[in-house]
C-alpha cells in the first residue's frame, strides 16, 4: 500500500493555532482523516479537570465551564520568550495562567487532579500531536510514528526547533518540518496540474499566523521564490478586537466591567468568533450571551462594516506583506498567474476584496479547501520523503527558503547579514570573520531577523573568543526544516570554538524528562478512560438490573392478583400461567446478561 513503511503509514499534520488537521497519502491522493465524530479538523486545545485531561473537541466543548484550565493558542507561545512583547500582550487575553520559567521560558500553569501543574508550550503541543496521531491510528488501524509537521513560513529558528521537540515528546519521528504555504502550494499543484510554468501566490491567513509565499510551479518542481508574513496575525486577533469592542460597549452603556472575569470573557470570545463567521456571509450578526451578568442575558448586533473597521489596520498589514513578498521574489503583481487562498480567515469578504483590488480585480483561487490544503500537502510531502507514493508524486521536488536573514553583531549593535532571507534551504555557508579588538576577550553573537539593530532581532547563539586578533571560520548549516546548526572554528589552528545556544531552548535532558512525563500522562489517560468506562458499565448494569427487577415485581404482582381472583381455575390454566411466568422471567434474565 502506498505510504506504508516499517513504522506504518507516514502522516501529514497541519498544526494550527486554533485548529489542526491530519492527513495520509493513500490511493493516489491525500485523505483528510476525520475523528470518530466525523470532524475533519481538531481544536488545538487541551483541558485539565479535577479527574481528567481532554484534548481537541472535548477540551473546546468544556472551555466556557473551565476557562482557567483550558489551554489554547499555544502556537503563540511555542519557541518564544516570556518577556517577548507579544507573549506579554497575549497573556492579558488568556484565561489560563502563564509564568516565567528558567531561561525566560514561559510556563503554563493549570490545576490537574487537584494539583498545580506546569507545562512548557512544547508539552501542550505534544498532547495535541498525540491526539492527531490517535485519530490517524484509529482510522488506519495500525500504529503510526512518522510524520511531516507544518509550521508557519515565518516561524523563527527557535519556534521550529520547539515544534520539532514537541513531535519528539509526542513519540513521533518528525521526518520533516515544512512551511504551511509551501504545503498548501503542493496541495494546489497536485490538484491543478499544468504543463506550463506558473507563478503562484499563496495567501495563508489562519487562526494565529499569516504567511504569504510566492512560488514557481513547473512540472512538479515547487520553487519558493520568497516568503513574508507575521507569525502573530490571524483570526484570533480579529476575535480579540471584537471582544475589546464589546467590553468597552458594556462599560459605556451598562457600566459593567467584565475585563477581569475569565469565564465571562471566554463566553464573549466564543460568541464573537461565531459572530465573525456569520459576518462572512451576512451583513449583521448578533452576539448573544445568556446570564452575562446577574442573570441578565446580553445581546448586541454588530455589522460587517463595524467588524471591518475594527480590523482594518490588520487587514491592511496583510496586503503590505504581499507587496514585500513580491518585491523579494523580484516579481510584479502582473506576473502572478494564480492567487490561492488558504486558512479559515481568508473567508472574510473584506480580506478577499482588498487582495483582489491589489491584484487589479484578478479572480482569486478559492477552489481548494482553505482548512485542509495544508494537511493535504503535508501528507503528500510525507509520502515523498519516504520515497513512496505513485507516479503523481514521482519527480516532485520542493525548493523552499529560509524566511529570515542570519548575521553577526558588529560594532554599535549593528546586524551584519551573512545569509540573506529567502536563501534556498538546505543551505550550508562558511564565512571567514576577522575580529580586531582591543579587548583580550570578545563575545560574538549570531542573530536572525531583518532589523538593522541586533537588539530588534532574535539571538540564536554566541561564542567567546579568547585570543584576539583572530580569524574564525563560521559555518551556518540550515537544514531542510529551516533549523540552524552553528559551528565555529579558529581558522589558524582548526580548533572548534564552543557555541552557546540561546537559553530558551530545551536541553536533551529536558526533552527526555518531558518524554517521560508525556508517557506518564498518556498512561494516566488510558487508566482514566478505563476507569470511566468501567464505572459507566457498572452504572448501566445496575440500572438495567433495577429495571428488570421492577418488571419482575410487576409480573409477580399480576400473577398473585390472578391467583387471588382465580382460586378455582383448572390445572391446565395454572400450568399455562406457570409457563408464562417462567418464560417472561427467563427473557428478563437473559436481557440482563
Ligand atoms: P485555520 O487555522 O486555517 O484553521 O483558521 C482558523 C481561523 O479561521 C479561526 O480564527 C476561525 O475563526 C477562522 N474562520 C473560519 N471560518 C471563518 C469564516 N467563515 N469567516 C471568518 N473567519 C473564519
Amino acid at each position: 500500500m502506498a505510504g506504508r513503511g516499517d513504522n506504518g503509514p507516514a502522516i501529514g499534520i497541519d498544526l494550527g493555532t486554533t485548529y489542526s488537521c491530519v492527513a495520509v497519502w493513500q490511493q493516489n491522493r491525500a485523505e483528510i482523516i476525520a475523528d470518530d465524530q466525523g470532524n475533519r479538523t481538531t481544536p488545538s486545545c487541551v483541558a485539565f479537570t479535577g479527574t481528567q485531561r481532554f484534548i481537541g473537541t472535548e477540551a473546546k466543548n468544556q472551555m466556557v465551564m473551565n476557562p482557567t484550565n483550558t489551554v489554547f493558542d499555544v502556537k503563540r507561545l511555542i519557541g518564544r520568550r516570556f518577556s517577548d512583547p507579544s507573549v506579554q500582550n497575549d497573556m492579558q487575553l488568556w484565561p489560563f495562567k502563564v509564568i516565567v520559567g528558567t531561561g525566560d521560558k514561559p510556563m503554563i500553569i493549570v490545576q490537574y487532579k487537584g494539583q498545580e501543574k506546569q507545562f512548557g508550550a512544547e508539552e501542550i503541543t505534544s498532547m495535541i500531536l498525540v491526539k492527531l496521531r490517535e485519530i490517524a491510528e484509529s482510522y488506519l488501524g495500525c500504529a503510526v510514528t512518522d510524520a511531516v509537521i507544518t509550521v508557519p513560513a515565518y516561524f523563527t529558528d527557535c519556534q521550529r526547533e520547539a515544534t520539532k521537540n514537541a513531535g519528539v515528546i509526542a513519540g513521533l519521528d518528525v521526518m520533516r518540518l515544512i512551511n504551511e504555504p509551501t504545503a498548501a502550494a503542493i496541495g494546489y499543484g497536485l490538484e491543478k496540474r499544468s504543463n506550463t510554468e506558473k507563478n503562484v501566490l499563496i495567501f495563508d491567513l489562519g487562526g494565529g499566523t499569516f504567511d504569504v509565499s510566492v512560488l514557481t510551479i513547473d512540472k512538479g518542481i515547487f520553487e519558493v521564490k520568497a516568503t513574508a508574513g507575521d507569525a502573530h496575525l490571524g483570526g484570533e486577533d480579529f476575535d480579540n478586537r471584537m471582544v475589546s469592542h464589546v467590553v468597552e460597549e458594556l462599560k459605556r452603556k451598562h457600566h459593567k466591567d467584565i475585563s477581569g472575569n475569565p469565564k465571562k470573557l471566554r463566553k464573549l470570545k466564543v460568541a464573537c468568533e461565531r459572530a465573525k463567521r456569520i459576518l462572512s456571509s451576512t451583513n449583521n450578526a448578533t452576539i448573544e450571551i445568556d446570564n452575562l451578568f446577574e442573570d441578565t442575558d446580553f445581546s448586541l448586533t454588530i455589522t460587517r462594516d463595524s467588524f471591518e473597521e475594527l480590523n482594518m489596520d490588520l487587514f491592511a498589514k496583510c496586503v503590505e506583506a504581499v507587496k514585500k513578498c513580491l518585491k523579494d521574489a523580484k516579481m510584479d503583481k502582473s506576473n502572478i498567474h494564480e492567487v490561492v487562498l488558504v486558512g479559515g480567515s481568508t473567508r472574510i469578504p473584506r480580506v478577499q476584496q482588498l487582495l483582489q483590488e491589489f491584484f487589479n480585480g484578478k479572480e482569486l483561487c478559492k477552489s481548494i479547501n482553505p482548512d485542509e490544503a495544508v494537511a493535504y500537502g503535508a501528507a503528500a510531502q510525507a509520502a515523498m520523503v519516504r520515497g513512496e507514493g505513485n507516479e503523481k508524486l514521482h519527480g516532485m521536488l520542493l525548493l523552499d527558503v529560509a524566511p529570515l536573514s542570519i548575521g553577526l553583531e558588529v560594532g554599535g549593535g549593528n546586524m551584519n547579514v551573512l545569509i540573506p532571507r529567502n536563501t534556498v534551504i538546505p543551505a550550508k555557508k562558511n564565512r571567514v570573520v576577522s575580529t580586531i579588538s582591543s579587548k583580550p576577550r570578545a563575545s560574538i553573537k549570531v542573530y536572525e531577523g531583518e532589523r538593522s539593530k541586533t537588539k530588534d532581532n532574535n539571538l540564536l547563539g554566541r561564542f567567546e573568543l579568547t585570543s584576539i586578533p583572530v580569524e574564525i571560520n563560521v559555518c551556518f548549516d540550515i537544514d531542510a526544516d529551516g533549523i540552524l546548526d552553528l559551528s565555529v572554528s579558529d581558522k589558524n589552528n582548526g580548533k572548534n570554538i564552543k557555541v552557546v545556544r540561546d537559553k530558551n531552548r530545551l536541553s536533551e535532558e529536558e526533552i527526555k524528562e518531558m518524554v517521560r512525563r508525556a508517557k506518564k500522562y498518556n498512561e494516566e489517560d488510558e487508566e482514566d478512560k478505563r476507569k470511566i468506562e468501567a464505572k459507566n458499565e457498572l452504572e448501566n448494569y445496575a440500572f438495567k438490573v433495577k429495571s428488570v427487577i421492577k418488571k419482575m415485581e410487576g409480573m409477580i404482582e399480576r400473577t398473585v392478583g390472578w391467583l387471588d381472583d382465580n382460586q378455582g381455575a383448572e390445572a391446565g390454566e395454572f400450568e399455562d400461567k406457570m409457563d408464562e411466568l417462567k418464560r417472561i422471567c427467563f427473557k428478563l434474565i437473559t436481557e440482563m446478561q
